[in-house]
């Protein structure tokens, strides 16, 4: 069980607080089109601000690679998330990050003050995880809170490197969660325990489905991976999406379900289409018989059922990845499903970042999941097991 110290185990009053967020918004000329992240931020800094902290924040926007551009300013946030808050959030411009105005910002901070940081990456140490950058981010603070879980796979400068050189390292709110959530769900599951797993390949779900296979209860495999396993017990695929390299490993784990005594559903029937487009000519066939020059592209009716059974009476469900090609309506009924088949269990249910979650949002199922993660890879990586570094940089409690 992760037990990292939060905001709510330090005291901040009157210190330097520099706080790793995750402010990497969509931008169109400069105007935010999703804030999302923005208002998720809020109650990690609203806490440091009430508790008298000197309020530093800093995040890294888009790909800049390690110069300033100036597209990938961090000013529009600076003034998006002073309205959000109600006080102003002074933007530290400099294109060092932690140059001559970011210092002199900071030291005419008072407490409850907020600034902000221009994009990390404008630095190219940062991707990097070099000391030079870490050294420059720790002179400005006495305390460092981590809340970017979207970035806590990676190992950089602003999320881990800093905290060799501070001695109080901390998680804000936003990870707190994240790491209960998921944390929880993979390694203490209160029981039945299923996990769903879609989306384009085996080859990138292998660490998740042989980590999952050793806690899960059901483990549900939809999407274009499924067609490999289908290939793999003998079945027609058509022109399937199929990782020939894989057909052993599926056969693989199949078998090691059955010795774990985990149940492993894998589609029964597929909407098919004579070609990958929203327009195609579609049918539904049962899983192997897939005629030649026709592709998967969704589960079918019937296995909508079962997945959607299967999940009715679970206490505790994980969801990665889409069931078909849900950005076309026409394949999209299966991922509907399986979402609306969430929002209707009474179980604990957690989403794993990407498309999942943007599945669920757009069809408006938000609340009514239990944890939506606001990280891809890196609820990727949880589930693989892994331990990220940027969690693993918080002190311990
Ligand atoms: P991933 O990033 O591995 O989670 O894969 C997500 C992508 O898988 C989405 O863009 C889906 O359109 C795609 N996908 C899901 N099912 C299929 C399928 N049957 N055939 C082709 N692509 C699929």
């Amino acid at each position: 069980m992760l037990n990292k110290k939060s905001v709510d185990d330090i005291n901040v009053k009157g210190k330097r607080v520099l706080v790793r967020c995750d402010f990497n918004v969509p931008l169109i000329d400069g105007k935010i089109t999703d804030e999302n992240r923005l208002v998720a931020a809020l109650p990690t800094i609203k806490k440091l601000i009430a508790d008298g902290g000197k309020v530093i924040l800093c995040s890294h926007l888009g790909k800049p690679k390690g110069q300033p551009v100036p597209e990938l300013s961090l000013a529009p946030v600076a003034v998006r998330l002073s309205e959000l808050l109600g006080q102003e959030v002074k933007f530290a411009a400099d294109p060092e990050v932690v140059g001559p105005n970011a210092k002199a910002a900071v030291e005419a901070m008072q407490d409850g003050d907020v600034i902000l940081l221009e994009n990390t990456r404008y630095r190219a140490e940062e991707t990097k995880n070099e000391d030079a950058f870490s050294k420059d981010l720790a002179s400005l603070c006495d305390v460092f809170v981590n809340d970017a879980f979207g970035t806590a796979h990676r190992a950089h400068c602003s999320n881990v490197g800093v905290t060799k050189y501070v001695d109080t390292a901390v998680v804000g709110y936003l990870m707190q969660k994240e790491i209960d959530f998921l944390g929880n769900a993979v390694n203490n599951p209160t029981r039945p325990f299923v996990a769903i797993l879609g989306g384009a390949k085996v080859s990138s779900k292998i660490s998740v489905i042989e980590n999952l296979l050793d806690k899960v209860d059901t483990l549900i495999i939809g999407g274009g991976m499924a067609y490999t396993f289908a290939k793999s017990q003998g079945g027609k695929i058509g022109i399937s999406l199929c990782e020939d390299d894989y057909l052993e490993y599926a056969a693989n784990m199949l078998k090691k379900a059955e010795e774990k005594g985990v149940k492993l559903l894998l589609p029964v029937d597929n909407r098919i289409g004579d070609e990958f487009s929203n327009d195609a000519n579609i049918k539904i066939v049962p899983t192997g018989e897939i005629p030649d020059g026709w592709e998967g592209m969704d589960i079918g009716p019937e296995t909508e059922k079962i997945f959607a059974d299967a999940v009715k009476d679970a206490k505790t469900v994980v969801w990665n990845g889409p069931m078909g090609c849900f950005e076309m309506p026409n394949f999209a009924h299966g991922t509907e499903a399986v979402a609306q088949a969430l929002a209707e269990t009474d179980a604990v249910t957690i989403i794993g970042g990407g498309d999942s979650a943007a599945a669920v949002n757009q069809l408006g199922y938000g609340d009514k999941m239990t944890h939506i993660s606001t990280g891809g890879g890196a609820s990727l990586e949880f589930l693989e097991g892994k331990e990220l570094p940027g969690v693993a940089a918080a002190n311990d409690k």
